[in-house]
């Protein structure tokens, strides 16, 4: 899907933005609602993209102040949406669970942080559909895309592992740049997709960082938008027990995956039948109407 040329770039403002973000927050849950405005009119959510700007979308908790804080460089285009509902996600988990707490249990562990980001993001698009305010061809788009987002990184990995295990059948003395460089393109060759002049830019990624002091975002963070699909399966068979029970995980920064299953009641042993009901889930999700193979 494309959005139509006449209604981009400037297909939202950052007034309707935030707007129809804070009503499908506060439709979800008033508290929600409350977390996004006092975001928006205290300027601790800075969200359009300007010249200069830190890139990309994160969200942070002062602790000191007891202030989330949220950073995102949107553009006036649909996919704002997710990443500011993304964001907001990280800040309403901040709010409803760091707050009166000791300041080691203030930062919330990634696992169950991306957890309620998803759930969130996903919520809240689907109130903007609901609302008109996107497509639901755009819905569909969104969530695949972040799916997508997620899953890129266990791409990233493979190459990464097979780059590792290069490195260390090296002698010292051959561990040049230009050869470190060139073993990581060989390594990531097979990732289908056309870098085709980018080389240049590509052959460096094999000192992407976070891979390895954050392998967080190698696994856990695709098994965080698999609970998140699993939550939203529970909420939907009853709404208000649902709530309940994401409001008390939302009260936690120090959970893992299997806690959170556990107050869903959620049994998950990664077998077949599991994962192909993660893949039903997936496709109900997204709009899919075909059965086929998804994940
Ligand atoms: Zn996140």
């Amino acid at each position: 899907m494309q959005l139509e040329p006449e209604a981009s770039p400037t297909w939202v403002s950052e007034k309707a933005l935030t707007a129809a973000v804070t009503d499908s927050l506060s439709r979800i849950q008033p508290s929600f609602g409350v977390v996004a405005q006092d975001l928006f009119d205290s300027g601790a959510a800075d969200l359009w993209g300007r010249a200069g700007k830190q890139t990309g979308a994160w969200s942070t908790y002062l602790s000191t102040t007891a202030q989330p804080l949220v950073l995102c460089n949107n553009t006036g285009i649909a996919s704002d949406f997710r990443f500011t509902f993304h964001e907001l996600g990280h800040a309403i988990h901040y709010s409803h669970s760091a707050k009166d707490r000791p300041y080691w249990l203030q930062h919330a562990t990634l696992d169950i942080n991306e957890y309620v980001a998803y759930t969130i993001q996903c919520l809240g698009l689907r109130e903007l559909a609901r609302e008109e305010v996107i497509r639901p061809a755009e819905l569909s788009e969104l969530n695949l895309n972040s799916l997508m987002n997620a899953l890129d990184y266990i791409e990233n990995l493979v190459a990464l592992e097979e780059f590792t295990h290069w490195v260390y059948a090296q002698e010292a003395q051959n561990l040049t740049a230009d050869e470190l460089d060139r073993a990581y393109l060989e390594a990531s060759a097979g990732d289908g997709l056309d870098w085709s002049g980018l080389e240049p830019i590509k052959k460096k990624m094999w000192h992407t960082l976070r891979f390895i002091p954050m392998p967080f975002y190698a696994s856990e963070y695709i098994l965080a938008w698999v609970m998140a699909m699993l939550g939203l399966e529970r909420m939907d068979q009853d709404r208000t027990v649902g709530l309940e029970k994401f409001t008390q995980i939302l009260s936690h920064s120090e959970w893992g995956f299997s806690k959170v299953l556990s107050v869903w009641e959620i049994n998950f042993p990664f077998d077949q039948d599991t994962l192909e009901r993660v893949a039903k889930r997936l496709r109900q999700e997204f709009g899919f109407t075909n059965t086929g193979t998804l994940i």
